[in-house]
């Protein structure tokens, strides 16, 4: 029977809640705001599957080739809705026109975030967008594994773990199962999220909630939480206390500390992200609407591809110089030493002093902002020579 001794050694991922016969596991969220599973030993038979079937306690090594690309959806409308170049909702269109399924994050009732499926093009609409939560998977990799048994073809999008999870439940590969991953730089607790999403909205009704609005550009996203009768709230990302938070690993799951999906060897078939400095690496793919980065991992990957690129603007790129700028691609994020006293203490204080405090920015100093301006400007250069040079 499945037992944690380590935090890290858990992303939350579901697999063994899923692969219970008994069904005597449930997820419970820790005092943080994560999900660990949680076993009823009276009704544990010790058959062991929870234990075979965790993809930390077994990782699965991948040995592929993969292709990089820049791009970017040629419908502006999509893209501009869409986190960077909107390229998730083509491939999600592809799959429900031949007549698939399609599982990714949704908004629930509360504006957490949980995996749910779409059978429909307007179905894929609440998938849209990057939400900076970790989404509970529940019994979705169940409910995959029963259409792929009815020869469905079925798409998964998640956080590289989420793809890990479902393919060891799965145990094999299923040629009508198209996994597709993100860069992902972590995930934020949901008590976190719901605590910053409540000081925000007081009493009033939320509408929609935009973590990555484009109105400001993509490069200078802003956070956005409209509300019922027509108010809003918008701030930038680099100024916004939860984007700022979440940027510096304050509330990250442990397990992203030391993610074990840090790789360019990935088992999801593609892999979907924000292209940061496209401007050096790609200039022509640059209008700050929004570029993404897409891995091509395998066959399956290059069929699908191959399927949407009529409606893609696209450059190819080596995968290498791809990532100079997106270091979570292959390394995990820096353990940020005040998090535990920011997870002790923030219900306690203001949320965004609290968050300034810790981060040591002094949004009003100019100084900063020039010194930090000038910093990323010598790194970008400085990279961009060194890869062109390779
Ligand atoms: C938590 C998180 C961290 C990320 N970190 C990075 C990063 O460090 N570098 C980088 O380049 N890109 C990162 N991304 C990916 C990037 O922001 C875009 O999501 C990706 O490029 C797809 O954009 P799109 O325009 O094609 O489609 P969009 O429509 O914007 O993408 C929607 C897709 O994201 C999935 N999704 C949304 N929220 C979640 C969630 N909470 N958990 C799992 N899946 C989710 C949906 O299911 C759908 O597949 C991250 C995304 C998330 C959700
Ligand atoms: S299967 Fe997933 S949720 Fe279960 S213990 Fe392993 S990592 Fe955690
Ligand atoms: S050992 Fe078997 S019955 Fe017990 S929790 Fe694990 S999967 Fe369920
Ligand atoms: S950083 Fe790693 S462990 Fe954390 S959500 Fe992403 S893939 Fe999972």
């Amino acid at each position: 029977m499945i037992e944690i001794i380590k935090k890290e050694d858990c992303t939350g991922c579901h697999a063994c809640y899923n692969v219970c016969p008994k069904e005597c596991i449930t997820m419970e969220h820790d005092v943080e705001g994560f999900l660990y599973p949680n076993i009823n030993t009276k009704k544990c038979i010790g058959c062991n599957l929870c234990e075979k079937i965790c993809p930390i306690i077994h990782q699965e090594k991948v040995d592929n080739n993969p292709l990089a690309y820049g791009c970017h959806n040629k419908n502006e409308e999509i893209r501009s809705q869409s986190t960077s170049g909107g390229i998730f909702t083509l491939i999600a269109e592809h799959v429900i026109n031949s007549g698939g399924i399609v599982f990714g994050a949704e908004f629930d009732e509360n504006y957490n975030v949980r995996h749910n499926s779409a059978d429909d093009i307007l179905g894929i609409e609440k998938f849209r967008g990057a939400k900076y939560v970790q989404s509970k998977i529940g019994d979705t990799y169940k409910q995959v594994k029963q259409l792929l048994k009815e020869d469905k073809m079925v798409l998964f999008t998640g956080t590289p773990c989420q793809i890990g999870g479902l393919k060891s439940y799965l145990k094999k590969d299923y040629c009508n199962l198209i996994c597709q991953d993100i860069i992902c730089h972590g995930v934020p607790s949901q008590y976190v999220w719901q605590h910053y999403k409540n000081l925000i909205s007081k009493d009033r009704n939320i509408k929609k909630i935009n973590f990555r609005d484009k109105s400001t550009g993509w490069k200078k996203y802003s956070l956005k939480l409209e509300f019922i009768g027509g108010r809003s709230y918008e701030e930038v990302g680099n100024e916004n206390a939860y984007i700022k938070g979440f940027i510096k690993n304050l509330y990250l799951r442990p397990s992203c500390y030391e993610c074990a999906y840090k790789t360019l060897n990935r088992q999801s078939d593609i892999t979907l992200a924000d292209f940061w400095g496209v401007e050096g690496i790609l200039p022509n793919l640059d209008d700050n609407k929004g570029t993404s980065l897409i891995f091509i991992n395998s066959d399956k990957g290059k069929f699908l591809f191959d399927k949407i690129k009529n409606d893609v603007v696209y450059e190819n790129v080596h995968i290498e110089k791809s990532i100079v700028f997106n270091p979570c691609a292959i390394k995990s994020c820096i353990y940020n030493k005040k998090r535990d006293l920011f997870m002790d203490n923030y219900k306690d204080n203001n949320f965004t002093d609290f968050i300034y405090e810790l981060t040591e920015d002094n949004p009003n100093s100019k100084l900063f902002i020039f010194i930090k301006k000038f910093m990323f400007e010598i790194k970008s250069i400085t990279k961009i020579i060194l890869y062109s040079s390779k």
